[in-house]
């Protein structure tokens, strides 16, 4: 348990009042916060610090909309699925009972899940509007040995409760809950982009987080890839949905451009997303320019290939034409409408975010440098020719390397271009930025 992060999961059958008692703890009015911007989620999460003690609340909703039978019909797929993703992450659950029902079958069935994964688990026998319905948390013990009863509607029973789950969190907080990456889904209006972001958020491996942070024009929706240690952290910035005002007049257009130039500045990784039928325009690739020149992660995603005719052989090769400049960067096809490849998009970003943040070992990297200008030596300029003496990497997010040489006058594009397809070649870095900083040995000149 202590590698676990300090993630509380609240878990349990429809009804019970699990959504109540997750906004009782999170301390505020929570549900309506995506109205605006369209996003569902099967899932909520949420920092919180109760009496000075920090972690992450959980809350797997996603069956609260069902009627019985179609929860009946989706115990295995639904709940199962569901709970077990976040069980994976958590270091405690909640299991939410309710003390005026009693217990029901499938309250048992939950208990048994939980069980088996072997989380700490503290029953909260909810309902308990009044002291005289306390009693009725006994019956609960055959399904977990710490039993609280409490009322969400009224504040009732939390102290204890929290007490319990407190004292089970590991003590060291995880590095999950600090610097999380930030990431930006940009391109042109209309290829996709608010679709992309309900199905992301949607997915999975992805476990939104309630709050964003909600400036005038931007959205912070915060969220969290893998389990456990693996656990990644990131911040989905500057969504597409406050954008959806009016259609397109010139200056609603270009409002959206200018939001996904200052977006990609804010970004460690970006999505640029494409629209398969239309192909690129010239404002995709003034948004893939700005990507390039602020130095920042990237992932091409080509949406609706639900609708394409193209084969995605004869696709790949006319994205690079256009943008030569984006060679490096995974291109994944999907479609938001269908869901078709959106694992593998998470999967794509999560690569892209390990790039940016790659480190390279020093020997292995002058073995490839050196190897590389064995294999093509600079050509001369202005009778001498470039010398490289060692490289060394100073930086990380984006990639940074020193290269110690005779006089960096002597590089050229061309060969500077070269050598970053060979690092490219040995350590992958796909989707991430190379930068090359030329030094002199005995001038301190930089180029
Ligand atoms: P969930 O499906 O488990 O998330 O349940 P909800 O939080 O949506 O609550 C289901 C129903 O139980 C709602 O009608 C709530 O108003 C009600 N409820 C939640 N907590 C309490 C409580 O402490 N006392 C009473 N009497 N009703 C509650
Ligand atoms: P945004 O302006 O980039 O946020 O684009 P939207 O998400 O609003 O989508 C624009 C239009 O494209 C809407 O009519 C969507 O229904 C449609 N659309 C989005 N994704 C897909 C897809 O994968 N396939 C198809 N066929 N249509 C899509």
């Amino acid at each position: 348990m202590n590698n676990k992060p300090r993630v509380v999961v609240i878990v349990g059958r429809p009804n019970v009042g699990k959504s109540a008692i997750f906004n009782r703890l999170a301390g505020g009015r929570i549900a309506i916060v995506h109205a605006q911007s369209g996003v569902t989620r099967d899932r909520l999460m949420r920092e919180v610090t109760w009496r000075d003690e920090r972690f992450e609340l959980i809350d797997t909703g996603g069956l609260c909309c069902m009627d019985k039978k179609t929860v009946r019909d989706h115990i295995e797929a639904g709940i199962e699925k569901q709970v077990s993703v976040a069980l994976e992450d958590a270091a405690v659950a909640i299991l939410v009972v309710d003390i005026e029902a009693g217990i029901v079958p499938m309250d048992n069935e939950v208990a048994a899940l939980l069980r088996k994964s072997g989380i700490f688990t503290v029953v909260a026998a909810n309902k308990a509007d009044i002291p005289e319905k306390d009693h009725g948390s006994d019956e609960f013990t055959q399904i977990g040995r710490a039993v609280y009863p409490v009322s969400a509607l009224h504040n009732r029973g939390f102290d204890s409760l929290m007490k319990t789950v407190v004292a089970a969190l590991p003590e060291t907080e995880n590095t999950t809950i600090t610097n999380p990456l930030r990431v930006a889904i940009v391109g042109h209006p209309n290829v996709g982009k608010s679709s992309y972001i309900n199905r992301l958020l949607r997915s999975d491996r992805v476990i939104v987080s309630n709050i964003p942070g909600t400036t005038r024009d931007s959205i912070d929706i915060p969220f969290i890839v893998g389990n456990g240690d693996q656990a990644r952290r990131y911040v989905l910035i500057d969504t597409a949905g406050m954008r959806k005002v009016g259609k397109i007049d010139s200056s609603v257009e270009r409002f959206s451009h200018f939001r996904s130039m200052k977006s990609v500045e804010n970004a460690d990784v970006t999505v640029l997303v494409l629209d398969a039928i239309s192909g690129m325009t010239s404002q995709d690739k003034k948004i893939a320019a700005s990507i390039l020149e602020n130095q920042k992660g990237c992932v091409v995603l080509i949406n609706k290939w639900d609708i394409s005719e193209i084969t995605q052989k004869k696709y790949g090769p006319t994205i690079f034409h256009a943008m030569p400049f984006m060679a490096h960067c995974p291109v994944v096809f999907m479609s938001a409408k269908t869901g078709y490849n959106i694992r593998k998009t998470v999967e794509a970003i999560d690569h892209v975010a390990a790039q940016i943040d790659a480190t390279i070992p020093t020997g292995i990297l002058n073995k490839t440098i050196l190897d590389a200008y064995e294999r093509t030596q600079p050509h001369g300029v202005k009778g001498r020719r470039l010398k490289i003496f060692y490289a060394t990497q100073v930086g990380r997010c984006p990639v940074r390397f020193r290269l110690v040489v005779n006089d960096p006058r002597l590089v050229y594009p061309e060969y500077k271009s070269y050598l970053v397809r060979r690092i490219r070649e040995k350590f992958g870095l796909e989707g991430a930025p190379i930068i090359l900083q030329f030094k002199s040995r005995s001038r301190k000149t930089k180029c």
